[in-house]
């Protein structure tokens, strides 16, 4: 990726981790943003629109944007796919934005590989298991069956908690906003090791 001036900030935790509410209380602290919108197989939710939570595709047509190469990274998750499309990232990163992923470890994993240099990464977690649980239930927005899927992945993805630079764990919502803010407003300071070497050539230059 060319001209790049922005940063990546990737949130990845168990859904009922608070990550939507922790960043609507920081969104006006950290500079300019850009939240990438994944693409997915899965059904809409109530609640949920087109383009502004996902783009919601089917099967057919993911698969033919990963044919194209489309995607930045892309992953099965609760038997469905998801991925971040190359396009609007790479703008936004090209406009100096700190660019936010909501996606998943294996995401994670993958971005890591491409973009190390310019990615600050944190795992969002609820206190305990039985916390997530009672989160999930009180939602209301999934049957008993996605519930005790989402537990089960969860206990799958903190076995992973250590490939994240960050753990923060989401008791007190103020307090964790408050430590989010400062990991986003660092992230953004990372730069790009092109950028870096030259910086390097142009000091040695002068
Ligand atoms: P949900 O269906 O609850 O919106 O998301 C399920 C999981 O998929 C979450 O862990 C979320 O972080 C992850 N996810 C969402 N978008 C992407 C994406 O583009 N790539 C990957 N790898 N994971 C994603």
């Amino acid at each position: 990726m060319s001209q790049i001036n922005g940063a990546i900030l990737v949130l990845s935790g168990p859904s009922g981790a608070g990550k939507s509410s922790l960043i609507a209380k920081i969104i006006d602290d950290i500079g300019e943003t850009y939240f990438s919108i994944s693409t997915t197989t899965r059904p809409m939710r109530e609640g949920e629109r087109d383009g502004v939570d996902y783009y919601f595709v089917d099967k057919e047509e993911f698969e033919r944007e990963v044919e194209e190469e489309q995607f930045l990274e892309h992953a099965l998750v609760h038997s469905n796919y998801y991925g971040t499309s190359i396009k609007p990232v790479k703008k936004a990163l090209s406009e100096g934005k700190l660019v936010i992923f909501d996606i998943d470890v294996q995401g994670n994993n993958a971005i890591k590989n491409r973009l190390s240099d310019i990615t600050t990464s944190v795992f969002i977690s609820p206190p305990t298991l039985s916390e997530l649980k009672r989160r999930l239930i009180k939602r209301s927005t999934d049957s008993q069956e996605v519930i005790d899927r989402r537990v089960n992945m969860a206990k799958r993805e903190i076995q992973r908690v250590s490939e994240y630079e960050y753990l923060l764990i989401n008791d007190d919502l103020d307090v964790a906003a408050q430590k989010l803010r400062l990991i986003a407003q660092t992230a953004r300071l990372k730069k790009a090791s092109e950028e870096i070497n030259e910086f390097v050539q142009r000091w040695e230059d002068c």
